[in-house]
């Protein structure tokens, strides 16, 4: 069975390439990935066992520069839903004007259930399989779900290792003392908000005492909601895996954030009530943040969602049936591809300074950040009132007008 995500990336494709007056030959390629990679691999266990297993690159195009993309390790990790998330790597980069193909890479397995040694063993086999694609001129990978600073540094120091010399531009998201850059952490969160600001000024909602829910409370979840509390908002409403929490007055998110650290989770937070993920969706709100799985609102529960703007802090969280209830609805979406591009900006950002090996201040990167992001909102906004679209086609226009062009410009080979 084809992955949803992987079909509803596919029809927001065929959705916007209407749009577009482009060779159909040049369609077929764009709505395909370049290349793929599967590698099946042992890893020693603690135990003394050998385990197998599969994983994934998938490069989408390479037309606009490099490859870039996160590694997802999770044990719902398909070839599907890899390819999906490649070809949406390449919309996002586009977008936003970063010199980059999309790629997207990821491991079948359940990261909680491995302990640190099995992982570091994994992470280090995966990256030696898939070194044959991977290289700072040529794909450089970064965190996705399940993957973190750890990954990324057992990935620049494998690479690294077989090379005779550091190469810290090999992979992005890296701790700071190993060529990490100042702000990739919260680079997406922090995009999500400034993403979210710019809606809120489109559709006149003051930020000051506007009400925030968010599903996912983690890399991008967590310092979306300390950051967006920080511009005035009110966080009323935050989940993660195991079940969420509420408070009518609004959560003070830091503390929040420090007591799912002890805890392992927001649940049980005091001076709150619990709130599954169905009534979340469903709570009276200005912004709706969906930070977490993909296709979490649907055609079931996107008729309950009261949102004025829906701000995608992940990727797809949206299904094609409920982006449409919700257009329909006057709903301001914030398509993923703009509005969680912060994290792949800051990589860029980082990969510069590494090739440069000359370090940016915060305040540099967070501006250059806002920069990139505001104006890739006005872009899209424009677009959309250009042809008469919705936001999330605006966006891609955009983005595939950028890919196709530099098709265009460098020809058909040989
Ligand atoms: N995995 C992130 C994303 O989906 C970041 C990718 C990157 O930094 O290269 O955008």
């Amino acid at each position: 069975m084809t992955d949803n995500l992987y079909l509803s990336t596919l029809q927001e494709f065929d959705k916007t390439i209407r749009h577009l007056h482009l060779k159909a030959g040049i369609i077929a390629y764009l709505r395909s990935p370049k290349r793929e990679l599967t590698v099946n691999f042992p890893v020693e266990m603690d135990d003394g066992s050998v385990r197998l297993f599969t994983g994934y690159r998938v490069h989408h195009t390479t037309a606009l520069g490099p490859t870039k993309g996160g590694i997802r390790y999770h044990p719902s990790v398909t070839l599907d839903e890899v390819r999906a998330l490649a070809m949406r790597m390449t919309w996002k980069c586009a977008v936003v004007g970063l010199p980059y193909g999309g790629a997207k890479g990821g491991v079948i397995c359940d990261p909680k259930t491995l302990s640190i040694r099995e992982l570091e063993n994994l992470t280090r086999r995966y990256a030696t399989e898939i070194a044959i694609l991977m290289n700072p001129q040529g794909d450089i990978p970064a965190p996705d779900m399940g993957t973190g600073e750890r990954e990324m540094a057992w990935i620049m120091d494998t690479y690294s290792m077989h090379h005779g010399y550091s190469v810290p531009a090999v992979v992005t998201g890296k701790p700071l003392a190993i060529g990490g850059s100042l702000g990739r952490a919260e680079a997406t969160g922090r995009g999500v908000v400034l993403t979210t600001l710019e809606a809120l000024k489109q559709t006149n909602i003051p930020v000051e005492g506007a009400r925030v829910v968010l599903q996912g409370f983690g890399k991008v979840g967590a310092p979306a909601a300390y950051l967006i509390e920080e511009h005035g908002a009110k966080v009323i409403a935050v989940s993660d895996e195991s079940g969420g929490v509420y408070s009518a007055h609004g959560l003070n998110t830091r503390d929040l954030l420090a007591y799912a650290k002890t805890q392992g989770t927001v649940v049980g937070y005091p001076g709150t009530e619990s709130i599954s993920n169905a009534d979340l969706f469903a709570l009276p709100c200005e912004v709706l943040m969906p930070c977490a799985l993909a296709s979490q609102i649907t055609a079931a529960n996107a008729s309950r969602v009261q949102a004025k703007i829906i701000a995608e802090g992940a990727n797809g969280p949206l299904t094609p049936e409920a982006d449409e209830i919700l257009l329909e609805r006057g709903v301001f979406i914030i398509p993923d591809i703009l509005c969680n591009a912060g994290g792949v900006t800051v990589s860029y950002f980082e990969w510069v300074q590494d090739l440069q090996s000359f370090f940016w201040g915060e305040e540099e990167i967070n501006e250059r950040l806002r920069q990139i992001l505001v104006r890739s909102f006005q872009h899209v906004l424009h677009m959309a009132q250009e042809k008469h679209v919705d936001l999330r086609t605006a966006a891609q226009i955009l983005a595939i007008q950028r890919v196709a062009e530099a098709m265009q410009i460098r020809g058909i080979y040989p």
